[in-house]
């Protein structure tokens, strides 16, 4: 499983190419959290993993939220008063307000500038701006185009439409030796925007495609969702999996140049965030830890009381924190194709821990088995494989997870994994009944 540790410079290079082709190929689509613009998305992440989609028909009840009406756009643009498109929605899917109504009208300057968006500390970009549960129209532009608009009567036009329709998901399924799940869920409704969306999306989509095929003691569920409303949706329509779940991760942000930041679930001390600090401690990049808030990505839902799911969110920079968030300036150079390479071999070394997090017992409890006359001993003395020959034996009583050991020896992972399956190979440690994991997790 873990290949993805094993990859030299040259192939992490390629797959980090790769990964960002993927994401390069989306960016131009005009994503919302309805419409066409995340079903031709899907289209695309479906030529890479098998996927499922579903269709959620407007006006459906989901908990306390409504399915909205399906927003769909052709185009978009301001006409100055000698009929030159100075803002123009070809140009730029940000230039429209994400689910603005329709409009064709002509107007004054002032009337226009209440509808009117730009970053006056960063006059080159372009804000992302949404207003879906609120039916208005606005356009986005740089602060300089703004600036550079005389008086005069502007020919505004957005062909939009905003109608019944559907919302749209898509879910990979991947079956694993038990019915147990791990989800795995990422916002595939931004446009043009490469961190805030695309990373995710990329980086999930490379996760299924290299967990496919594989033997896996979980079930895993990747989620392709509009943020919040899908979320919702996906939760209002599947109890049943919902219960199934035991880990989860949101991953969002994850292509940039900076270090990592987990955040952990509501509960606190999930397996899922023990897993996921334990990995970023040994990742070699700079790695933070987050406490749960009841802001973010989707984790809000998953981590709702109701459900309290162990789902946290993995990112590189934070939304919010970086100023390239939500403007145009979060673009396929902000995202970094050894970034996300990077970040897909911390994602599958935290699904590693938790595929392989299990109580051992220790069949010669009674002393310190010879470890010697078995070639276990060799090598530098004190050296961290011999010692995480003896942590594994010394702390598999049948309670201690592999992660237990991990955490309180300070060795990786890995390593006191790859020592425990060396140790049951020459019959000095088993595999502890998973009923005592249970009790432990
Ligand atoms: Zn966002």
């Amino acid at each position: 499983m873990s290949i993805l540790n094993g990859l030299d410079e040259a192939s992490r290079a390629s797959l980090g190419l790769e990964m960002h082709g993927f994401a390069a190929n989306l960016f131009p689509i005009c994503r919302s959290i309805t419409g066409n613009g995340i079903r031709q998305t899907l289209g695309h992440i479906k030529a890479q993993i098998s996927l499922n989609t579903f269709d959620v028909p407007s006006g459906k009840r989901v908990f306390d939220w409504t399915v909205p009406k399906e927003w769909n756009i052709r185009d978009a643009y301001i006409a100055d008063p000698a009929g030159k498109r100075v803002v123009d929605f070809q140009k730029c899917n940000l230039h429209v307000l994400n689910y603005s109504v329709p409009v064709n009208e002509k107007m004054l300057l002032s009337k226009l500038k209440g509808h009117l968006f730009t970053i006056p500390e960063h006059p080159d970009w372009i804000p992302y701006r949404t207003s879906y549960y609120k039916e208005d129209w606005g356009f986005c532009l740089t602060h300089h185009q703004m600036t550079q608009l005389k008086d005069g009567e502007y020919g505004v036009r957005i062909d939009s439409t905003l109608q019944d329709g559907f919302l749209t998901y898509g879910e990979c399924f991947l079956a694993g030796r038990t019915r147990e799940e791990i989800l795995i869920s990422c916002h595939a409704c931004h446009p043009s925007l490469a961190n805030d969306n695309l990373s995710g999306v990329t980086v999930a989509t490379f996760l299924a495609k290299h967990l496919a095929g594989r033997d896996l003691r979980y079930s895993y569920r990747f989620l392709f969702i509009p943020g919040t409303i899908g979320a919702i949706t996906w939760l209002a329509r599947n109890r049943e999996a919902v219960e199934r779940i035991r880990h989860g991760l949101v991953l969002t942000c994850i292509g940039d140049a900076g270090g990592f930041h987990y955040k952990k679930s509501r509960r606190g001390n999930a397996e899922i965030d023990r897993a996921a600090a334990h990995v970023l401690r040994h990742c070699g990049e700079e790695a933070k830890i987050l406490e749960f808030s009841p802001y973010g990505y989707d984790e809000r839902q998953y981590c709702s009381p109701g459900f309290n799911l162990p789902v946290g969110c993995l990112m590189r920079s934070v939304w919010g924190t970086f100023p390239e968030y939500h403007t145009s300036a979060d673009n396929l150079e902000f995202i970094r194709p050894l970034k996300l390479a990077d970040s897909l071999r911390v994602c599958a070394a935290i699904l590693d821990v938790l595929e392989n997090n299990r109580c051992y017992r220790n069949e010669l409890p009674y002393g310190e088995p010879q470890l010697g006359r078995r070639g276990l001993y060799g090598g530098e003395a004190g050296g961290e494989e011999i010692m995480a020959r003896l942590w594994v034996l010394n702390l598999s009583d049948g309670h201690h997870t592999l992660l237990d050991i991990a955490e309180q020896s300070g060795i990786v992972f890995s390593r006191i994994c790859a020592a425990a399956e060396l140790l049951c190979e020459k019959g000095l440690l088993s595999v502890a009944s998973d009923d005592q994991l249970k009790s432990t997790v």
